[in-house]
């Protein structure tokens, strides 16, 4: 069994840390927030004080937070790096800008720490369930140094390139999810409209042409899904002010290869529209308020 430092305990990062704990390894957490730290030892990990604590002795560290600027300030501005044992493995899951990723992961290189970049898919759910799938860039070798740990998270486990590869097969990834979450709204809101129930249109959709992750596991209509962030008043789950970020990070890759992305840049501005109303840290399946016509 490892022993582990794991930094950044949000709505992904504590259902991981957690299974890791569960899987019997040794783990030292931080996170800027108490009551994040506090869930995690409650179940048996260690609090560090602060991330250079939590490094202190690991063999493996592994962060999941929010944008490249908390990945860049904490390995690089941070001197995160500076702290790790040349020994030890990073791995890095948060979702992030590609250049990012490879200039966190050249500065590791230098220092002779290996180093991952490892973006999960799969939703609070895929984390808790440990069914999550991790998008690996980096080199072989220490994606299978990493598998052991990551076959505690996740199900599935694909090499996507080098340094930087997994981040850009991420970013494509969410794109997509950004856009069938608002076409999917936009479907379920014109049925409704129409006088159709939400459930039921739902389940047809849910076997027919149309399916997709929101309507098979992640539903955006209060009341159809119990167990999505849709029926919890949109708590927890990916915030909008996340996918707006990952859509960011579409648009600017976009731009660095001259690709067309029109429906990506048109969710991009949903979404956007969406967080200036104020709805920035609800679930991003809230984007349905958008669309919704509310009853004469
Ligand atoms: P979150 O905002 O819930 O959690 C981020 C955590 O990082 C917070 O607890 C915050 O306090 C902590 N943090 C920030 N800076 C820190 C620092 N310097 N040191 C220690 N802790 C710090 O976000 P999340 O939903 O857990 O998402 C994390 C990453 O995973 C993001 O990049 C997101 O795009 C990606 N992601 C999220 C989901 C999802 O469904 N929520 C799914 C796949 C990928």
């Amino acid at each position: 069994m490892s022993s582990i430092a794991f930094i950044g305990l949000g709505n992904m990062g504590a259902p991981m840390a957690l299974n890791l704990v569960k899987a019997g390894h040794s783990l030292t957490v931080f996170d800027l927030v108490p009551a994040a730290v506090k869930a995690l030892t409650d179940a048996g990990a260690k609090a560090a004080a602060s991330a250079a604590e939590a490094v202190q002795g690991a063999e493996v560290v592994i962060s999941m937070l929010p944008a490249s600027k908390h990945v860049e300030g904490l390995y690089l501005d941070g001197d995160l790096l500076g702290k790790i044992s040349s020994s030890a493995l990073v791995i890095e899951c948060s979702t992030i800008a590609p250049d990012s990723a490879r200039k966190v992961a050249q500065a590791a290189e230098a220092r002779g720490v290996a180093m991952i970049d490892a973006p999960v898919s799969g939703g609070t759910g895929g984390a808790a369930a440990g069914t999550l799938t991790f998008i690996v860039g980096g080199q072989a070798a220490a994606l299978e140094r990493a598998r052991p740990i990551l076959e505690k998270m996740g199900k599935n486990i694909f090499h996507a390139g080098p340094a930087g590869a997994g981040q850009v097969a991420k970013i494509c990834n969410n794109m997509l999810l950004g856009i069938l979450m608002a076409g999917t709204s936009e479907a379920l809101a014109l049925g409704v409209a129409n006088g159709l129930d939400p459930k039921v249109l739902s389940d047809i959709i849910a076997k027919s042409s149309g399916r997709n992750w929101a309507t098979e596991l992640y539903n955006p209509w209060p009341g159809v899904m119990d167990h999505a962030p849709a029926s919890k008043g949109y708590a927890g789950g990916f915030g909008v002010d996340l996918m707006l970020k990952d859509l960011g990070l579409a648009a600017e890759a976009a731009l660095s290869a001259r690709a067309s992305i029109p429906l990506g840049e048109l969710a991009r501005n949903l979404y956007s529209l969406h967080s200036a109303g104020g709805s920035g840290r609800l679930d991003f399946s809230s984007i349905v308020n958008l669309l919704k016509r509310e009853p004469d």
